[in-house]
């Protein structure tokens, strides 16, 4: 995906599916480190961009060191976003703060997965199977307006979906 934030979208819809099993702060972070990586490549000018972080293995690994690296800024910034909150705000916008293992790790393995799944429909520079296979069988399987509808649908339907939830626990 050129821009991260369309990753998020999918991420937004499993948050809602899977509440209290599923972490949306750690999914996004996974996303971002993920695409440090062609940010760099980009900015050195070195090709390809995409390389290790987009593969399935390299995701994984990514993924995991998120769990453990992750969670604790995951955790910081939810407490920020809820310190940002006015009275009447924090009765329906605040959020848990605490990161349970099991969202944290689903979170994490969803978004890395998801976004070389995601990714290898439309950059054609990457091996999402590396080192075990090369090539990318899954190139311009749909096309790009496609899968950016796709993540945008999926993110207004997560946020719609989360949004009433909010709006009931308030009441
Ligand atoms: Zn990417």
């Amino acid at each position: 995906m050129p821009i991260t934030p369309f990753h998020f979208g999918p991420g937004a819809a499993l948050k809602a599916a899977a509440p209290r099993h599923f972490s949306f702060t750690m999914f996004a972070f996974t996303n971002v480190v993920i695409d440090v990586e062609p940010l760099y490549y980009m900015v050195t000018g070195d090709w390809p961009i995409h390389r290790f972080a987009h593969t399935y293995l390299g995701a994984t690994i990514v993924a995991a060191a998120c769990i453990f690296a992750g969670r604790p800024i995951c955790s910081w910034a939810l407490r920020l976003w809820n310190s940002r909150l006015d009275e009447a705000q924090a009765r329906w916008l605040a959020v848990e703060t605490r990161i349970g293992m099991v969202p944290a790790a689903t979170g994490a393995f969803a978004g890395g997965w998801s976004h070389v799944l995601l990714d290898s429909l439309m950059h054609p520079d990457m091996d999402p199977l590396a080192p075990f296979a090369k090539g990318n069988a899954l190139l311009q399987a749909v096309m790009l307006g496609q899968l950016e509808l796709f993540c945008v649908v999926t993110g207004a339907l997560g946020v719609a979906v989360l949004g009433a939830m909010a709006w009931r626990r308030r009441k």
